[in-house]
């Protein structure tokens, strides 16, 4: 067989192959959106969503806008202003940095991008269709940015058959939104879908965003958390072994901020619980795990939901003794908690 010779794809379509590991379904879009949104300092934060976000995605924020220039840049693949060099990418504290998330979803969707700097006269936007870029034009917009992202995959069909009905698409987009907002009870969040409120959360303490989304009984019955051991912090609270729900529903693991799933430490979660729960049942937590940004990589996959511990011994110590401690103080707890 005679082999075509080797061409460059073209970066219209590095992009979509990209996209396809970025912005597997509506609810990825939604994270990258989101993240950009904290990363850019904001503290009120607003999506709709319209069929499962399969229809439409906007997300609107308050925060540090992008500069007129710079428009064009933000959809560019590998065009970042949040490293610079890889020391900055090896503690980066950031949620984004691969400068892909942007480039990404513009290139399977029709994607408004418009946003105002605090010292701007205006806004000014820019449309990216089927991630072909158009000029930059002034609009309307208080400080901040919008990014609008309507008819996903409309331009990659065989993508678009694996989403699967609007109601899963947006149970996928409530998750993403709900570890977003557990984690951040300093921003305001609200989410609507099709038009109907979902989700209005004020700013507000640990506890009373907690209680918001999982629940006025989960905060009930908890028992809140607080070990530090050297430059490891953790955080949150863990559910008394009886509230404990059949389902892995409520097991939320953050670290330096970042929902992540990590092996070592669901093993350590897991074995803490071990003695104290009836093995058919999963523990309830809602943990932040703080640690120098340099003792963990986040840069495993497109979408950081994986990282590594540089000393996954240490970290898998820290989290077993920390929740040792506090489940086992929990009898007396739950006795004071029979009097109330
Ligand atoms: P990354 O987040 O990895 O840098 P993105 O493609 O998600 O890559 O975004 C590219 C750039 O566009 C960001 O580095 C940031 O400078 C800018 N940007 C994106 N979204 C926002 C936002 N909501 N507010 C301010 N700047 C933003
Ligand atoms: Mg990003």
């Amino acid at each position: 067989m005679t082999m075509r010779p080797i061409r460059r794809l073209p970066d219209h379509l590095v992009n979509q192959i990209a996209a396809g590991e970025v912005v597997e379904r509506p609810a990825s879009a939604l994270k990258e959106l989101l993240e950009n949104s904290l990363d850019a300092g904001a503290d009120k934060i607003t999506v709709d969503l319209a069929q499962g976000g399969i229809k439409l995605i906007r997300v609107t924020d308050n925060g540090g806008g992008i500069a007129a220039d710079d428009l064009p840049l933000a959809l560019d693949r590998h065009a970042t202003s949040k490293i610079a060099s890889l020391d900055e990418l090896e503690q980066v504290g950031t949620l984004g940095f691969r400068g892909e998330g942007l480039a990404s979803i513009a290139s399977v969707s029709r994607l408004t991008l418009i946003s105002r700097q605090e010292d701007a006269a205006h806004a000014h936007q820019i449309l990216a269709i089927d991630g072909r870029l158009h000029p930059v034009e002034p609009a309307a917009h208080a400080p901040g940015t919008s990014v609008e992202a309507v008819d996903l995959y409309f331009n990659t069909p065989a993508r678009r058959k694996f989403l699967k009905s609007d109601n899963t698409e947006y149970a996928h987009c409530a998750a993403v939104f709900e570890r977003i907002a557990l984690a951040r009870p300093d921003v305001e969040f609200l989410l609507r879908h099709n038009g109907k409120v979902v989700w209005r959360l004020p700013q507000g303490s640990r506890a009373e965003r907690v209680a918001a989304l999982l629940g006025q009984d989960f905060i009930q019955a908890s028992l809140p958390l607080e070990h530090v051991a050297g430059p490891l912090q953790l955080t949150g609270f863990i559910a008394d072994p009886t509230y404990s729900k059949a389902s892995r529903d409520a097991q939320y693991f953050y670290v330096n901020g970042r929902f992540v799933r990590e092996k070592t430490a669901q093993h350590a979660l897991r074995q803490a619980y071990r003695d104290v729960l009836h093995h058919e049942r999963h523990p309830a937590y809602v943990l932040f795990l703080t640690m120098d940004p340099a003792a963990v990589d986040v840069n495993v996959h497109p979408t950081k939901i994986e990282v590594r511990f540089r000393e996954s011994q240490a970290v898998h110590q820290f989290l077993f003794h920390s929740l040792n401690k506090t489940l086992s103080g929990s009898a007396g707890n739950r006795a004071d908690a029979t009097h109330e």
